[in-house]
């Protein structure tokens, strides 16, 4: 068959994952054809995810930070929040990456295919050419005869089937556009994403519900670290309602009405301004044609592939939210230079003892590497140091001691095996941890390397102090 581009690589979607292969796959020298059905490369993460939402937690963090300034003899008046202006900057720091990327794109001579892409066989994909800001088809259609491919097609949020179809109602991408600041606003699901959303939409001066079916919020995460961010953001909140679902809703024209059920759940249904569903991403893999290449594809639409990130079709690779949890931008990144190199034989396997997870909520919540209740779970015996902020003279400092980094040692080797901090700035400082899980450190390599004085990153080589037992800083 005719095609109208020939490459040695095809890369379906231009999100992380997507344009760190299509980069890395040029770099080696491939010829590269990126197809991407958005108008803008970077995906979930630079459009509608982690980006615009840390644009907009940075404003609410520093609104909630000055809140506290009077008490240390400086005060503001009551801030004036104009939407358009701060939906301009959130555009704008998007745009700038954005711009980035496609530059990039041009840099490395990767050609960008825009619209919709969708395997026609082994070796051939058919790309019908999107146009505007969504994904209008304009009925042209053009086909791509690839060597190798990289399936890097994403996920999308899930949506509540019992949820009423209305402006009211948002997933992650309609908050993000901020279309108003309601009075009250439910968050469904009791994640990152989810909590991230509230924070901004809170501090703008929403008072917030949210329902989570599991017993707390921030699932994955050390308890003790959720402990601390609960109790700094109780405030923001009228009902956390856990081990509760939401069963049923009605769009009524004074708000969306929201019946529950469960060990939360209040008696009366709520009425609620805007209600953001944030339940969980669900993978593209059955969008994409992929059975037309013979590329398996479970049930829930997850693309299974091995170490070297290869599909059941050894010339065709699959990266990022598509192959499975944890759907982080960082976990595309690597797995798409996996991906890459291998299409270029080189001897690579994706293998990451762990990745780490940060909540940038306020305070921030991270960790990595295993937490208290998983080594109790797996029956292993590990060794605690927690360093509390409370002891820290930065953090106090700063005016923010309510934090605290704790580390985890294998009783045995004393090797680090997991940490958690809860606090300002955890997210920078979690690095560090997964670093020294990767090196295969020890309590005395984390605590005999000097940290600089005074800094929140301190707190790491005290808390390996702590377990080792040599640390004169805490009471
Ligand atoms: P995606 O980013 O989903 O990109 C897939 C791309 O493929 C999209 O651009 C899509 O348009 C395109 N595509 C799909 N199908 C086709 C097709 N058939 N034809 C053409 N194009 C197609 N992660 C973090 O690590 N840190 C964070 O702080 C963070 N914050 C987040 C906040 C929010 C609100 C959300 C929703 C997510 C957040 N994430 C965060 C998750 C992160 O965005 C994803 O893990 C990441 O974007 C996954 O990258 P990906 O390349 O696998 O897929």
């Amino acid at each position: 068959a005719g095609a109208d581009f020939e490459c040695d690589m095809l890369v379906l979607g231009g999100g992380p994952g997507g344009y760190s292969a299509a980069f890395r796959a040029a770099d080696l020298g491939m010829k590269v054809v990126l197809v991407e059905r958005y108008p803008t490369l970077g995906g979930v993460c630079l459009n509608v995810g982690c980006i615009p939402s840390k644009a907009l937690l940075h404003v609410a963090a520093v609104m909630d930070e000055v809140k506290h300034f009077a008490d240390l003899g400086v005060s503001f008046g009551a801030p004036t929040v104009d939407l358009d202006k701060l939906r301009a900057h959130k555009a704008k720091v998007v745009g700038k990456l954005t711009g980035g990327l496609a530059a990039m794109a041009k840099m490395r001579k990767v050609t960008v295919v825009r619209g919709y892409g969708s395997f026609l066989d082994p070796h051939h994909v058919q790309v019908e050419e999107t146009a505007g800001p969504g994904q209008d088809k304009t009925g042209k259609k053009q086909v791509v005869r690839f060597r190798q491919a990289i399936i890097a097609a994403g996920s999308q949020a899930v949506r509540l089937p019992f949820l009423p179809d209305d402006e009211r109602v948002v997933d992650s991408t309609g908050a993000l556009e901020l279309p108003q600041v309601p009075k009250r606003m439910l968050i469904v699901g009791g994640g990152i994403i989810g909590l991230e959303m509230g924070t901004v939409y809170s501090t703008l001066g929403a008072r917030l519900d949210v329902v989570e079916m599991l017993d707390g919020l921030m699932q994955g995460a050390d308890r003790d670290l959720v402990k601390v961010w609960q109790k700094m953001n109780a405030a923001r909140f009228d009902h956390i309602m856990l081990k509760t679902k939401t069963v049923g809703a009605e769009a009524t024209k004074d708000g969306i009405l929201v019946r529950f059920e469960g060990e939360g759940a209040p008696k009366e249904p709520q009425l609620y301004d805007l209600v953001l569903q944030a339940v969980g991403r669900a993978p593209n893999g059955k969008k994409i044609g992929a059975d037309q290449a013979g590329v398996a594809v479970t049930e829930r639409g997850f693309i299974p592939v091995d170490v070297q990130m290869r599909t059941n079709v050894p010339h065709i690779f699959a990266i990022g939210d598509i192959v499975g949890q944890p759907m982080l931008a960082h976990k595309a990144v690597h797995e798409a230079h996996v991906a890459a190199e291998a299409a270029a034989g080189e001897k690579v396997a994706f293998d990451a003892r762990v990745i780490p997870s940060v909540a940038y909520t306020d305070p921030e919540v991270a960790w990595v590497g295993l937490t208290e209740d998983q080594a109790k779970a797996e029956g292993r015996k590990v060794k605690k140091g927690l360093f509390p902020w409370s002891a820290s003279g930065r953090a106090i400092a700063n005016g923010r001691d309510e934090g605290f980094t704790k580390l985890l040692f294998d009783e045995e080797t004393h090797r680090i095996v997991g940490g958690g901090i809860v606090g300002t700035h955890a997210g920078d400082m979690i690095g560090e941890i997964a670093l020294a899980i990767e090196m295969g450190a020890d309590e005395i390599d984390i605590g005999k390397t000097i940290h600089p004085h005074p800094t929140l990153g301190e707190s790491i080589g005290m808390a390996a102090e702590v377990a080792h037992g040599t640390c004169t800083d805490v009471p």
